[in-house]
């Protein structure tokens, strides 16, 4: 039986060489390995099995079979990577398991959420008085911003949803975009609004919401803006719809899982002019901060409607009460994931911040390039790290992508657009060189046109 070191100190090396390796690795794990994972399921043994025993079987089964999103060729969904101080910063955590839901239950983490909050803030430049939430992710975050919209548009008509609930309320009008994520849906479901019972706001051929289209707001209607959209890249016109909603005392609130981040970059800022003006933002750090999963934010200005949202007795906390990190999340015990966001905000300066969001830009306008240059067609404006590509026909992308991950020398996904099918690239990851975008760029263009050349010769 190994000592508590000695364990510790196994998982960490092959953590590190599962790290080491990844560069050579298949971004996507092959089938093989994946067909292996069936040796972690069996009989649960009635006796004990050594923790070392555990533990390289969990690595020797697990690491090949993980999905290489650390890696620099991961292109698929919206998926970020993981800086190498995020990961350091999570294994000590680990290390102090803290239940980040009371101060009392660890001042520690408290502290870390209460800096990496206000860093936060500053690197958004959004107000320094907001609330800030730290939860699993955008669709939590989502959540929070849009239940702290309901509290504070009920209260406005002296109903006090939390106690109350929604029955006999008078009526919230809830208005998003066609191009929604379908994240915000979700949390309108769980907020028993129905993620039907909106009003859809038609968009723009890049899925821009058009404000012209937007029907009449007021003090009881909710606008759910988007930056960022998770094909596109596009941006609502935020300054627009939020000065409109700000004149009829609507609630907006901005989902920008990965969008928002273009906040931090004095290159991109311009893109989301108005962003600030919303009443609350969702997300993620596990995207575009680079930290390991699970992590996103939610921010709202007003503190005291996301507090009485979650709080579990909102009417007797002052708001001048220190800040009590499960005031501002649906949950009560979780992680100290605030160590991870001071970890990377502090070793990236604002600076770095700004840095990785417009490397990831520049590589993704590199992508677009190559695929233009090689004729095969560009469908969004690569305003940000997304590209849609077109190879042809639906049929032959399809075959392109399919060869792509089957060979593997990168991997993208697929996502239809505009009724046709197309091939999603996302550039997320602090690790992406130049180096793997050409590499990448020519190993598509190689496969497309194979592709392209069977169909001609009529295989
Ligand atoms: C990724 C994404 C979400 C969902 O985020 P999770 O972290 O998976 O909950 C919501 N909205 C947009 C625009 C996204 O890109």
């Amino acid at each position: 039986m190994k000592t508590t070191k000695e364990l510790l100190e196994f998982a960490a090396r092959q953590g590190i060489n599962y790290l080491e390796e990844r560069p050579a690795r298949r971004p996507y794990p092959a089938p093989e390995a994946i067909g292996e994972l069936s040796r972690l399921g069996f009989q649960l043994p009635d006796g004990p099995t050594g923790p070392e025993e555990v533990i390289r079987l969990l690595d020797e089964v697990g690491s090949p079979a993980a999905v290489g999103n650390t890696g620099g060729r991961y292109f698929g969904f919206v998926i970020g990577g993981s800086l190498p101080v995020a990961v350091a910063a999570n294994w000590l955590a680990g290390a102090w398991d803290q239940n980040a839901g009371l101060k009392i239950t660890s001042p520690l983490a408290a502290k870390l959420e209460e800096v990496a909050a206000q860093w936060l803030l500053e690197v958004l430049a959004l107000p320094p008085q907001s609330g800030v939430g730290f939860v699993t992710g955008a669709t939590m975050a989502n959540f929070c911003g849009l239940a702290a919209a309901r509290h504070a548009l009920l209260k406005r008509k002296g109903w006090n949803v939390e106690a109350q609930g929604l029955y006999g309320a008078p009526e919230i009008k809830v208005v998003v975009g066609e191009e929604a994520h379908v994240s915000p849906l979700k949390a309108l479901s769980l907020l028993g609004f129905g993620s039907e019972r909106v009003i859809r706001v038609p968009i723009n051929s890049e899925g821009e919401m058009l404000p012209d289209e937007l029907p009449p707001l007021d003090d009881m209607t909710i606008v759910c803006l988007q930056a960022g959209n998770v094909n596109s890249g596009a941006i609502d016109p935020l300054y627009e719809i939020c000065r409109m909603a700000q004149a009829r005392g609507a609630w907006v609130h901005i989902d920008g899982a990965f969008g928002l981040w273009g906040a931090a970059s004095p290159q991109l800022a311009h893109q989301l002019k108005g962003y600030n003006l919303a009443d609350s933002w969702a997300t993620d750090l596990h995207k575009w901060l680079n930290v390991p999963y699970d992590s996103g934010v939610i921010i709202c200005r007003e503190p005291e409607h996301l507090r009485a949202a979650m709080s579990i007795n909102a009417a007797y906390i002052p708001p001048q009460e220190e800040r009590e990190p499960y005031a501002f999340t649906p949950e009560m015990s979780r992680r100290a994931r605030g160590a991870e966001a001071w970890a990377a905000l502090y070793s990236l300066g604002k600076a770095g911040v700004a840095e990785l969001v417009e490397r990831s830009c520049r590589h993704a306008a590199l992508f677009a390039k190559r695929m233009k240059r090689a004729g095969f067609e560009v469908l969004n404006e690569v305003n940000l790290n997304q590209v849609l590509v077109s190879f042809g026909a639906d049929e032959l992308t399809r075959r392109v992508i399919n060869e792509l991950q089957k060979e593997g020398p990168c991997w993208c996904g697929s996502t239809t657009w505009q009724g046709r099918h197309v091939m999603r690239i996302s550039v997320s990851s602090w690790a992406t060189t130049e180096e793997d975008v050409e590499a990448c760029a020519e190993a598509m263009v190689r496969i497309a046109k194979q592709e392209k050349s069977f169909k001609l010769v009529g295989f």
